[in-house]
C-alpha cells in the first residue's frame, strides 16, 4: 500500500482501542480492488468524540467505523442516521458525504449475512435464545424480528435490562412474540424448545460457558460473538452435541463488508477479506 495525497482514509475510532481485527480486514480489501485508501486504528477520548468527528470529516476522510464506548454517544453528532441505527440506538459506520456526517449500523446486517450464507437459516416462523441484552443483542433481536422470527428469548443476568430493551422494541412487531428471562428458572426447556442460541455476552473470552452445554441438541444452530478464540468452548461443546455452529467472526467480517460498502459504493471483496481475517486470528491464536 502507497500512501499518497491521493489516498482516501477511513479508519475506527473507540476507547480505549485494544486489539482491532477491522484494519487488517479492510486494507486487504482496498489492496485487493487496487483502491487508493487505507484504514487506520484511531483511540479517541469520550470527551474528544464531537471534535474528532469534526477535524476528521474536515481531514477529508471518507468513513468510520465506530466501537465502545461511542456507539450510542456518536447519535448526537450526526446530521442523518440510517432507520436501523435509530431503532438500535447504535452507529458502528459513519459515512462522510457531500459535507454530511451520515450513521448506519451494519451489525444486524452482518449478524443476518452470516446466518443466511453460512448457517443457511432463515429467521421466519423460528424461535431464537439470545443470552445478553446489551447493544449486540439489541441489534440481533431487531434483525431477527424485521425477518419475521416467531418468537425471541432474551436471557440476562441483570433482568431489568433485558425487561427495558423487550419493551423498547416489541411494539413495532406484530409477528414476534417477546419473552425476558434470566439464567436460572425454566431456562434449560426453553433453551431445548428454540432453534437459535446467540450468545451476545463476553462470556467465552476466557473459555467460561454462559449456559450448561448439556441443553444443547442437533436441532440447534449456536452462533457465539466471541471471535478470540475462533472456537468457544461454548462453540465446541455445541458441535460435540451434533448442533451447528457459527462462530462470531463471520459477524465481523460482514459487517465489515457492509461498512466497506457504504464508503466506497462498491461490492466488497469478501474472500480476500474473510482470507485476511482468518489470517490475523491465526496469528492471535498462536502467539
Ligand atoms: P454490552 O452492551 O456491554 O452487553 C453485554 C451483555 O453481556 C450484558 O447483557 C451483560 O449482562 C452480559 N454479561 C456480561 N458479562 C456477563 C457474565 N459474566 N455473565 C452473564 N452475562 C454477562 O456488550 P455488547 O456490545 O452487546 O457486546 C457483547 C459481546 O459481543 C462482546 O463480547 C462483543 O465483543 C461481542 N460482539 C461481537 C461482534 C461480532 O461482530 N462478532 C459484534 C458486536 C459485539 P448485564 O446486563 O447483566 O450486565
Amino acid at each position: 500500500m502507497k500512501i499518497t495525497s491521493q489516498t482516501n482514509l477511513t479508519g475506527i475510532i473507540g476507547y480505549p482501542l485494544g486489539k482491532t481485527l477491522s484494519p487488517v480486514m479492510q486494507n486487504a480489501a482496498f489492496n485487493a480492488l487496487g483502491f487508493n485508501w487505507a484504514y487506520v486504528p484511531m483511540p479517541v477520548k469520550s470527551e474528544n468524540l464531537d471534535v474528532a468527528l469534526k477535524g476528521l470529516q474536515s481531514l477529508g476522510f471518507k468513513g468510520l467505523n465506530v466501537t465502545m464506548p461511542h456507539k450510542e454517544k456518536v447519535l448526537a453528532y450526526l446530521d442523518e442516521v440510517s432507520s436501523f441505527a435509530k431503532m438500535a440506538e447504535a452507529v458502528n459506520t459513519i459515512h462522510f458525504e457531500d459535507s454530511k456526517i451520515i450513521g448506519y449500523n451494519t451489525d444486524g446486517r452482518g449478524f443476518l449475512h452470516a446466518l443466511e450464507n453460512d448457517g443457511h437459516f432463515k429467521p421466519e416462523g423460528k424461535k431464537a435464545a439470545i443470552l445478553g441484552a446489551g447493544g449486540a443483542a439489541r441489534s440481533i433481536a431487531l434483525i431477527l424480528a424485521l425477518n419475521e422470527m416467531d418468537s425471541i428469548y432474551i436471557v440476562n443476568r441483570t433482568l431489568a435490562k433485558a425487561e427495558s430493551l423487550v419493551a423498547s422494541i416489541k411494539d413495532r412487531f406484530k409477528n414476534t412474540r417477546f419473552e425476558v428471562l434470566s439464567f436460572g428458572d425454566n431456562l434449560p426447556k426453553i433453551i431445548d424448545s428454540t432453534d437459535l442460541i446467540v450468545n451476545s455476552t463476553p462470556v467465552g473470552w476466557e473459555g467460561d460457558l454462559v449456559i450448561d452445554p448439556d441443553w444443547l441438541h442437533s436441532g440447534h444452530l449456536v452462533v457465539d460473538l466471541v471471535y478470540i478464540p475462533q472456537e468457544t468452548r461454548l462453540l465446541q461443546e455445541a458441535r460435540n452435541r451434533g448442533a451447528k455452529i457459527l462462530p462470531g467472526k463471520l459477524m465481523l467480517l460482514y459487517q465489515g463488508a457492509a461498512s466497506f460498502e457504504i464508503w466506497t459504493k462498491t461490492v466488497a471483496p469478501l474472500e480476500d477479506m474473510r482470507k485476511a481475517l482468518d489470517e490475523e486470528l491465526s496469528i492471535n491464536e498462536k502467539s
